[in-house]
């Protein structure tokens, strides 16, 4: 473990006290999750927490790879939201990386800003396909997420695309037929 990889991990531990969330169980498994404090210009807690809805960057006609800090760019200056509408960004090598906090109303699904996760693996899946790396992470990290919240992954809204609560084809085709793996992988 490097230097900077420690400090994520003891940041996580700091912010999962401040949050106020229970001490996780051995069988927890929290993936390594990278971690910038990004300033939003409002900060509204969530209420409740019981969907993950995933997503794609979707950019027009390519499928490319984005950071969470060209994102948070985007939607704070260009979209004037409070900043990056996403919890999570996982890149196409796998990393993880957290964006809007936890424990922040998102961005992401209108309507269901409330009560939901917003995960977003970079890419757009109508045109390529989630790298085995993505596949991974967004398993692992569902597992963890529903574990925390202690949401059943089998259930029906629990893990969704977001074209099952909004109008759109994201997160793709080739992301949306795999969605019932991540849900397996997670129960
Ligand atoms: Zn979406």
């Amino acid at each position: 473990m490097n230097r900077r990889e420690f400090l994520c991990v003891g940041a996580a531990c700091l912010l999962g006290m401040l949050d106020g969330q229970k001490i996780v169980e051995a069988s927890y498994y929290e993936p390594m999750i990278y971690k910038r404090f990004f300033q939003f210009t409002e900060y509204e807690e969530r209420p409740v927490t019981d969907a993950l809805v995933i997503h794609h960057t979707g950019f027009l006609n390519v499928d490319k790879d984005s950071t969470a800090a060209a994102v948070h760019k985007f939607h704070q200056e260009d979209r004037k939201w409070a900043g990056i509408g996403y919890h999570y960004l996982i890149r196409k090598d796998g990393m993880i990386e957290q964006g809007r906090r936890p424990q922040m109303i998102g961005a992401h699904a209108f309507g269901h800003n409330k009560h939901s996760i917003g995960v977003c693996l970079a890419g757009n899946f109508d045109i390529g396909k989630p790298t085995n790396a993505q596949m991974k992470a967004v398993k692992e990290l569902c597992r963890w997420l529903c574990r925390k919240y202690g949401l059943d992954p089998m259930k029906k809204g629990v893990i969704v695309g977001h074209r099952d609560v909004n109008d759109t084809a994201c997160p793709g085709k080739h992301l949306y037929k795999r969605l019932g793996e991540i849900r397996r992988f997670c129960s």
